[in-house]
């Protein structure tokens, strides 16, 4: 007789499940920690650029002192002066720029109401497209104030706060959003409609009515002004990465430039500390190649990379086979002092720099600027 055993003397054994093994399957490569080889050349890249910023920063507020002294002659109880225009305030007219170039693409004349904005846009359109979009991190001094805020901010709490990432997603087509408008609005301009635009009144002393902006300004401003000095506190780049048109047009011309942030895999160590210091938040230590439209050569990346060979600003490599040319920081800033300098001084020295206003227009138009009204499409 076979010997029966009671259930509950011997528990049922554990199934045991067998797993076929599929074909081909390779066992996980453990990856192995890389050796670091650290870099030996001097680290000079920020202190480069530190400068120039500051540089521009204050040739700005010289540009700015001039302007305010020489309109100040024409208001209300204004003395004389010998200070000319600058005609280089009218960097801080981004869309008179915009204008004035398609006014010269489509009659290849050279416009004489601020032509100094479009000598501007174009020498940083061509920044942006040699050097990446290295106006925003070298010389904008918008960009500067949000870099120092930020900066305060990461003093103060110790850490800048980051949006979470569908918000950040949706607020960063803001700023296409904003340059698609305006170059809409430019782009169904006919050349007659962008002269008499900028021939009326509000378009002579669109610069005045601007400094004037700040100088009068109001309650609805300043509360503005205070929640973007705020958020840049907060938000590191909030101003040029969700706001700023015009860094995003800088962008566009960036991608196509010939410049990329580049990191070497096997130099690399996989350290992230790359990642960690890029003000765009960009994950460079996960990509090969940096081809966003975010990068603005800013090489802070390359300033913390503590391998040698892992990081670099190179130039596109011509053949796949080819080494790719690695482009230093002291040629970068090189390319923009003579982009600058070279394109200003052309506009300069061809007599095409300043606006052709006679002071008499001026006299009439400044003390009642605050009156001079936005032209409706139709109006001369
Ligand atoms: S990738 Fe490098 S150069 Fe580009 S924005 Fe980030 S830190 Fe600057
Ligand atoms: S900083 Fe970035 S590129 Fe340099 S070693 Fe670390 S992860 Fe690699």
């Amino acid at each position: 007789m076979a010997t029966q055993i009671h259930p509950e003397i011997m528990p049922p054994l554990p199934a045991v499940r067998l797993q076929a093994q599929p074909v081909g399957l390779q066992p996980t490569p453990v990856k192995t920690k890389k050796k670091l080889i650290r870099r030996s050349e001097h680290e000079y890249s920020q202190v480069l650029r530190r400068s120039f910023q500051v540089a521009f920063l204050l040739l700005n507020a010289w540009v700015g002192t001039l302007f305010y002294t020489w309109m100040r002659q024409f208001e209300p109880g204004g003395q004389a002066t010998a200070v000319a225009r600058p005609a280089g305030v009218e960097g801080w007219l981004p869309i008179a720029g915009l204008m004035n170039l398609r006014y010269f693409a489509l009659t290849h004349t050279v416009p004489t109401i601020h032509p100094a904005a479009m000598f501007l846009l174009v020498t940083f359109l061509a920044m942006a497209f040699l050097l990446r979009k290295a106006f925003c991190s070298w010389l904008c001094p918008v960009g500067t104030i949000s870099e120092y805020l930020w900066q305060l901010g990461r003093k103060l709490f110790k850490h800048n706060f980051r949006l979470p990432r569908w918000l950040d997603i949706g607020l960063r087509g803001l700023k296409y959003f904003l340059l698609g408008f305006f170059a809409w609005a430019v782009s169904t301009m006919a050349a007659p409609e962008i002269l008499s635009f900028l021939r009326s009144p509000y378009g002579l002393i669109a610069d005045v009515k601007m400094l004037n902006f700040f100088r009068h300004i109001g309650e609805t401003g300043l509360i503005v002004l205070g929640v973007l000095i705020v958020a840049s506190v907060l938000v590191q780049n909030f101003w040029c990465r969700y706001l700023c048109p015009y860094g995003a047009l800088l962008g566009l011309a960036a991608l196509f430039s010939p410049l990329r942030i580049r990191r070497n895999e096997s130099a690399c160590i996989d350290c992230a500390k790359c990642a960690k210091a890029c003000p765009s938040s960009l994950p460079v230590d996960q990509l090969v190649t940096i081809k966003s439209a975010e990068c603005t050569g800013c090489l802070e990346c390359v300033a913390v990379c503590p391998a040698q060979g892992a990081l670099q600003m190179s130039l596109l490599k011509v053949m796949p086979t080819a080494q790719p040319r690695t482009m230093p920081a002291w040629a970068m800033a090189a390319g923009i002092a003579v982009l600058f300098t070279g394109i200003v001084g052309f506009a300069k020295t061809a007599g095409y720099w300043n606006s052709t206003v006679p002071d008499a227009t001026y006299r009439q138009l400044v003390p009642h600027a605050d009156e001079a009204r936005h032209p409706m499409p139709g109006q001369q």
